[in-house]
């Protein structure tokens, strides 16, 4: 009886990157944020590719979406967005339900700001990955002193800095 040579199937070759699926994961998250000028977007991982933690930009729980300011225009402070917003950083930390997030990396859309560099170095997450230069307060570019404060104290605190190189586009697409 002839045996069959059974066919070596090697694995696929064009799966998505562990920095391209979690880059991923902070993006789809900013499609949650009800921001109309900026949505941006979280995802912190542990050592082991485990995802700890996701957040997008969003008021606080109880502070609603319809009765809180989302303009980012206008001289009296507690009119705009700014004092509210709770940015998609440290929203992430906060929804990593008591993880330790030392040595942890997170992967943003912008550069963080300084008040989410405060969280992110208490926490004790050692790396950035992030996709654009645009100043994640401002989004003019990354001169700001938003941005600058962010940098000056990442690099004190030894926090490393990677600009995640983006290949193209990812679509995600679904039907019953
Ligand atoms: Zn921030």
């Amino acid at each position: 009886m002839a045996t069959k040579k059974r066919q070596f199937i090697k694995k696929r070759q064009d799966y998505i990157s562990w920095d391209e699926y979690f880059m991923g994961i902070a993006l789809l998250s900013a499609m949650r944020s009800k921001d109309p000028n900026t949505q941006t977007g979280a995802c912190i991982v542990d050592k082991k590719n485990k995802i700890v933690g996701i957040g997008y930009n969003g008021f606080p729980i109880g502070c609603s979406d319809d009765k809180f300011p989302w303009t980012n225009k206008g001289n009296n402070p507690l009119k705009t967005k700014y004092f509210y917003v709770c940015h998609a950083e440290l929203n992430a930390i906060l929804n990593s339900h008591g993880h330790d997030l030392n040595g942890c990396r997170i992967y943003t859309f912008l550069i963080p700001c300084n008040e989410c560099a405060k969280a992110i170095i208490q926490s004790g997450i050692k790396e950035i990955i992030y996709l654009s230069e645009l100043a994640a307060m401002y989004q003019k570019n990354k001169n700001t002193p938003t941005v600058l404060a962010a940098l000056k104290m990442f690099k004190s605190a030894g926090v490393k800095m990677r600009k995640m190189r983006a290949r193209g586009k990812i679509t995600i697409a679904y039907k019953e």
